[in-house]
């Protein structure tokens, strides 16, 4: 289904134990693998003594003590949060209690209107930042810095972080390695995804390191085949419209063959995502009568 996208999917670290990345970098993975987390959350730590926590990760007391015990002597000074989705941002309410940082994100998770069906992503509506995070602010310590890259479109508070000292990106789950990341509405825009990413082209990142799975060391490449593939799904979608499809199901059965039945409802708001993203560019039109009847414009 997706070939066309150079996966890396050899990710094998043990979970709670401390991995040493590079002269800046830790990372210790959470042990809650799934279908949407991978091997579980990479839990990534910044600097040496003083240290900045990025993804504390899920309501998980016994990952938050292995870090604290592999932190041992060293003082955390900043809880950084890509995003607020239940594998990410949890765990921050529990680090804090023990060592009393401040927690840093975009936003609170976002409140969305709409009842109608929605993949569970997990949302974690009960955090709250003690700091905002603006795109392009930074953030320091002792031999590193940290600036925060608002890439919405997965989630409309997602950041990345760069580390310009090793010419790193941690991507969350805006860009990983091991599979494409949902971008399903309401809590998904492809618009804003299609953005974020082009954001990535244009930088200049060595490294990325994604909050599931292992290190894409190709950047540029696997970005533009990120781009490639999203763009082919939408031709895909324009094509169906074109042969008479009018419904979203219709179109998943077409495109997606093979699919595994307990996918289709996820394939369907991947579509639904597209097609919004078509409607704001004029392509496409949705019946005024009936919400999930499409027509080329
Ligand atoms: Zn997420």
């Amino acid at each position: 289904m997706s070939d066309d996208i150079p996966f890396q999917r050899d990710f094998s670290a043990p979970p709670e134990q401390i991995g040493e990345l590079s002269p800046l970098i830790r990372r210790m993975v959470a042990d809650n693998p799934g279908p949407y987390t991978y091997t579980g959350t990479c839990t990534y730590i910044v600097g040496r003594g003083q240290v900045a926590v990025i993804d504390p990760g899920p309501d998980d007391q016994a990952h938050i003590d292995s870090l604290l015990a592999a932190l041992d002597g060293e003082t955390i000074s900043h809880i950084l949060l890509t995003h607020t989705h239940r594998d990410h941002s949890p765990g921050a309410a529990l680090l804090q209690a023990a060592c009393g940082a401040p927690t840093y994100a975009h936003g609170p998770h976002p409140v969305f209107e709409t009842g109608g069906p929605q993949l569970d992503h997990g949302g974690d509506r009960s955090f709250r930042p003690d700091r905002l995070l603006a795109d392009g602010e930074r953030l320091e310590g002792p031999g590193w810095t940290l600036e925060a890259l608002h890439t919405p479109g997965h989630l409309a508070n997602h950041l990345c972080f760069a580390l310009p000292a090793e010419q790193a990106l941690f991507t969350g789950d805006h860009v990983m390695g091991w599979s494409t990341s949902v971008v399903a509405p309401p809590e998904g825009n492809m618009g804003d995804y299609f953005t974020a990413l082009e954001r990535l082209l244009a930088r200049g990142d060595k490294v990325y390191w994604p909050a599931h799975g292992g290190p894409i060391h190709n950047t540029k490449q696997y970005v533009r085949a990120l781009i490639a593939h999203r763009m082919m799904r939408e031709r895909a979608i324009l094509a169906r419209l074109e042969a008479g499809d009018r419904r979203i199901t219709e179109m998943v059965a077409a495109i997606y063959q093979g699919l595994d039945p307990r996918l289709n409802f996820a394939a369907g708001l991947s579509v639904q995502g597209h097609l919004e993203h078509l409607i704001a560019q004029g392509k496409v039109r949705r019946a005024p009568d009936d919400a999930d009847l499409y027509f080329l414009n």
